[in-house]
Parts: structure tokens; sequence; C-alpha cells
């Protein structure tokens, strides 16, 4: 189950907190370690400050953006040292390991962590199923980097230790890839009808995704919905083309 668990870090500005992430990761047992628009180097001081887990630095992989990190993930948790504005489904360090120890049994499950100074943004929380506080000192909640992947991937080696069985998940629930082109679909359709108006888009799509979040559609469901919105657009391209006088009706 622990090579099903990936560990996202965003904006990374201290090479040593990647090799200290990594010696974290690894005396837990979890290695796939990935890196979003590093702000510095992967250089000798983090394979240094990696100390044994050298191979879990050489195997690093970079990617442009949140999305494509996680795109073959079906649930992913952004850790947060602060609780936001958002309105996000929150837990705590053991409910969520719960939650990915089950799924991470047959998928891909992450968690994302955010920048040295300013952790992550509302946009890439909202990437997120749900959100992650460990449950600091209120007056300095704050943790290193690397001690907060180390007390998270604790709590995950845990919770598989603690039990030899776990339920297998009956639903299958889409691939973060797959929920991204539903809300894509979702926005073009929505605009195209006009209810999302495309120089005011507002706060429409947020609240909708959050939504979908929170009703966490299964595959099937979702496919539902894809069917859905095809369907308008097909009626809306009809309307937009109305047929050609005097051209026969279709028998
Ligand atoms: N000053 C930043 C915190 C950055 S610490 C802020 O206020 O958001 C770097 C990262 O470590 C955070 O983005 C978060 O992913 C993780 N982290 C630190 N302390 C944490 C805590 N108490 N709970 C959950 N994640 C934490």
């Amino acid at each position: 189950m622990l090579e099903n668990v990936r560990v996202v870090l965003i904006g990374t500005s201290h090479p040593g907190n990647i090799g200290s992430a990594a010696r974290a990761m690894k005396t837990m047992g979890i290695h796939d370690l990935v890196l979003v628009t590093p702000d510095c180097e992967v250089d000798s001081h983090a394979v240094a400050l990696s100390a044994g887990a050298a191979d879990v630095v050489e195997n690093i992989t970079i990617y442009d953006c949140l999305e494509d990190a996680i795109a073959d993930c079906q649930l992913v948790v952004g850790a947060s040292a602060r609780s936001r504005t958002l309105n996000w489904p929150m837990v705590g360090p053991r409910e969520m390991a719960e939650k990915l120890v089950i799924e991470g049994q047959d998928k891909r499950v992450a968690m994302v962590f955010g920048r040295e100074r300013t952790g992550l943004t509302n946009e890439e929380l909202q990437r997120c199923h749900f959100h992650v506080n460990i449950p600091a000192n209120p007056e300095y909640s704050s943790l290193n980097l690397a001690m907060a992947v180390q007390t998270l991937c604790y709590e995950v080696r845990m919770t598989l230790l603690a039990q030899k069985q776990w339920p297998k998940r009956e639903q299958e629930y889409p691939l973060t890839a797959e929920l991204e082109r539903f809300y894509q679909h979702l926005e073009t359709t929505l605009t195209q009808v006009e209810f999302i108006i495309a120089s005011h888009p507002g706060q429409v799509m947020n609240k909708l995704r959050r939504f979908f979040n929170r009703a966490r559609p299964e595959s099937q469901e979702l496919n539902i919905l894809r069917g859905m919105l095809t369907s308008v657009d097909k009626a809306v391209q009809g309307i937009k083309r109305p047929q050609k006088k005097g051209s026969k009706p279709a028998e």
C-alpha cells in the first residue's frame, strides 16, 4: 500500500528541506516524491540531508503544475498549517491516514505540502479532496516542512501497521485527471448557455467544485454527469444552428 502513497512538495525553496523530506519518507517506507515548480535546485545539499535516502531524491519527478502531479491519484489531501476561510472538509492526521490507507490499497493517493513561507494557495487547496491540519500549538502551529512530512507519513505507517486487513472500497472513484476534465466540460457548457458570463466568471466554478468535492461522485455517476453535459451541448448546437429553410426534415 505504501507504494501508492505520493508526497508532493510545491514551490520548495530550500534544497535541505527536499533532502530531509526524502529521509522522513523513506524511514516510513514511502518513496514516491514529486516536486511542483521548486524554487531551488535539487543539489548536493539535498542529497546530503537525505542521508541514506539518496535513492528517493534521485527518483524525484518534477512537474510544472499541481494538476499534472496528481492526475493519476484517486484521493488527494492538502496539508495546511492554518485553517482557512475556504470552508473545505478538514480532518486530523489519524482520520487522514485511515482514508489514505483504505483507498491506497489499490489506487494512488497523495499528500500535498506547501511553500516554506506561504504554504499552499487557495487554488491549490481547492484541488484537494480535503485538508489535514496537524493540531500543533495554536500560538505556533507551523512545523518545518520536512517535520510535517514526517508526522503525516508516520501516521500513515502507524495506521497501516495497526490493522492487517482493511475493508476494500466497493465504489470506483474517478482519478483527479477525470474530475478535472469534468470541471472543464462543466465550465464550457455553462459558459455556452451563458449561465457563466466569460468576462465575469465570479465564484461559480469554485462553489461547484466545493459541491462536487463534498458529494464525491463515483466513476459511474461522473459518466452520467458528463453524458448530461454532452446532451446539453448537442441541444445548444441545434438551437444555434437552426435547420435551413426548405431543407428536408430528417425522417
Ligand atoms: N507559513 C506557512 C507554513 C509553511 S510550513 C503557512 O502559514 O501556511 C510548510 C508546509 O508544511 C505547509 O504548507 C504545510 O503543507 C506543512 N505544515 C506545516 N505545519 C503544519 C501543520 N500544523 N499542519 C499541517 N501541515 C503543516
